[in-house]
């Protein structure tokens, strides 16, 4: 029997990508939803005939709903749509959804017992202690599809409870490896969003340039295997082709190799714990020949070691900067800053969050609304 799936944020680089993967495995799309891109969503209902969408944008919904009048398709709307999509009929939900907004629906989904394949790392920078104790009491699985999560998931199967000693989280460097600040101060948005390896979503492009996405991907770490962050070491590893790894107690490295690829992570987190034929371009090292690992420069680009010092901060630390990055990120694209400011916009919620080791979620989105503020008040 195929697996039966819910794809939040179906529109976006890893949603697309997922039902690439659907239109070939056969899986059974139950429910898709989406920011505001519903002419794509139009579309993604034809072909996938789910029972239900939903898109966040009210007006948009709307107009989908007359869009898809001669169908049976259900068409939800707002916030409360989007989780209403995530608890519906499906066994499991790929949050592909960008930006703290994945958070809700992802506890919303645990709520309903569905297992989770994440791709939005927002939901566990901001939310893990949240989201890591509901999966715990519901018994839920969170299957991680950042690649580089998937890769230290992958080295971890079949490794001893407690072997774990370390994490090698590897980075490719961004556009801008090995500039100065000096070379930075007028980026554009253009040179910011060539990623050298990838190709994703604005948002988590412009982290990559500036090292954001990996102080991102420490905090992720830090929830999803349970280490600190003083045992997460990011490595610059320019072909991306060692996606992470762990280090184990006897000192033995393993680590998942492959092509810069999305596709296989979100395979391999539908179809855990099995494997499955992978339908697109396998690795070859010989073209490969050579891979490098360096240090990052944690001078020149901040937002890596703000992060990390966020999460060693703990509590409503880590959604401050995750607040102020979205909301610089924006900016940057908009044209309204400049890139150096977005580490100065992350830097300064950083030292404004009003802290507290004990919170609910609507104190998270109470630290994410004044980080952001923080940041428009600039
Ligand atoms: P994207 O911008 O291409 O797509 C985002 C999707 O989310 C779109 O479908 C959009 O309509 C939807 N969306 C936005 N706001 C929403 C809301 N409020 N409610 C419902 N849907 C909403 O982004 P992406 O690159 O696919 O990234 C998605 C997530 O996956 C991010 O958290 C990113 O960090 C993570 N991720 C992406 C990649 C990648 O290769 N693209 C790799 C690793 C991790
Ligand atoms: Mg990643």
């Amino acid at each position: 029997m195929m697996k039966s799936l819910i794809i939040l944020g179906s529109t976006g680089s890893i949603g697309t990508q997922a039902l690439e993967i659907c239109r070939r495995d056969g899986y059974k799309v139950t429910a898709l939803a989406a920011g505001s891109n519903i002419d794509l969503l139009e579309k993604q209902a034809r072909e996938f005939a789910p029972l239900a969408v939903a898109v966040f944008d009210e007006q948009k919904a709307k107009e989908l709903k007359i869009k898809l009048s001669d169908t049976d398709i259900k068409v939800l709307s707002g916030v409360d749509g989007v989780c209403e999509i995530a608890q519906g009929k499906g066994e499991i939900v790929l949050n592909a959804i960008v930006g703290i907004a994945g958070l809700r629906p992802t506890l919303k989904a645990i709520e309903a017992g569905k297992t989770i394949a994440l791709a939005n790392k927002e939901t566990l920078v901001t939310g893990g202690e949240l989201v890591n104790r509901a999966a715990k009491e519901k018994g839920v699985k969170i299957l991680p599809v950042d690649s580089e999560h998937s890769a230290i998931f992958q080295s971890l199967q079949g490794a001893p409870e407690g072997s774990l000693k370390k994490i090698l989280l590897t980075a490719s460097g961004g556009p801008f490896f090995n500039k100065t600040r000096k070379d930075l101060e007028n980026v554009t948005v253009a040179e910011a969003l060539n990623h050298p390896n990838w190709s994703m979503g604005a948002k988590i492009t412009i982290d990559s340039a500036t090292l954001m996405n990996k102080g991102l991907e420490v905090i992720e770490a830090v929830h999803l295997f349970g280490l600190p962050a003083s045992q997460i070491e990011v490595l610059v590893h320019r072909q991306s082709i060692i996606h992470s790894g762990v280090e184990l107690s006897d000192g033995a490295v393993i680590a998942q190799l492959g092509t810069p690829d999305m596709k296989l992570p979100i395979q391999y987190a539908l179809t855990y714990p099995e494997r499955s034929e992978f339908a697109f371009e396998k690795l070859d090292l010989f073209k490969v020949g050579t891979l490098t690992f360096e240090k990052p420069d944690t001078d020149t680009f901040r937002c890596l070691p703000l992060c990390v010092k966020a999460i060693n901060e703990g509590g409503l630390a880590p959604t401050a900067v995750n607040g102020a990055n979205e909301e610089a990120v924006r900016l940057f694209l908009e044209g309204k800053i400049k890139f150096l400011q977005i580490a100065e916009c992350v830097e300064k919620a950083l030292c404004q969050v009003n802290n507290k080791k004990e919170f609910t979620l609507e104190d998270i989105f109470e630290a994410d609304r004044l980080a952001r503020e923080c940041v428009i008040g600039n």
